[in-house]
């Protein structure tokens, strides 16, 4: 079986039930864009406070390194890559979200879109080199 390399969909798993439960994270580890409604329901900002001034609540989470970028065209805020990898919510030991109730939408829709819709990047955890 080829290993998976998470930069070729290629090369991913097809998604089954219970393949998380095993995996090193692989798919938390890709750059994530989320909306402002999710911040809001991550908790780390708020309604009013966006619609005081944009600009310092992308500069407040840019400083407090939740976010590391904001496109203006398509509205959506990058998330922090932890040593450009691992998503600023993923716990690095466990490989578990911390945040997994309140989690983006862009990561409940998983893989079912994605760059390659109902496939993973699935990788054993002991077979990761840390
Ligand atoms: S928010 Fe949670 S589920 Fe989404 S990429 Fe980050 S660690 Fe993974």
């Amino acid at each position: 079986m080829t290993s998976v390399d998470i930069d070729r969909p290629s090369t991913w798993r097809l998604y089954r039930n219970g393949m998380c439960d095993h995996c090193w994270g692989g798919c938390c580890t890709m750059p994530v864009e989320v909306r402002l409604l999710d911040l809001i329901r991550l908790g780390v900002t708020t309604e009013d406070e966006a619609k005081n001034s944009l600009k310092k609540l992308v500069k407040r989470l840019s400083k407090e390194g939740i976010i590391s970028g904001y496109r203006h065209g398509t509205e959506l805020f990058m998330l922090t890559q932890k040593n450009g990898r691992d998503c600023f919510f993923l716990d690095s030991k466990t490989r578990r979200c911390t945040v997994y109730e309140k989690r983006p939408d862009v990561c409940r829709q998983f893989p079912d879109i994605g760059p390659r819709p109902s496939f993973c990047p699935m990788t054993h955890k002991d077979s990761v080199s840390k």
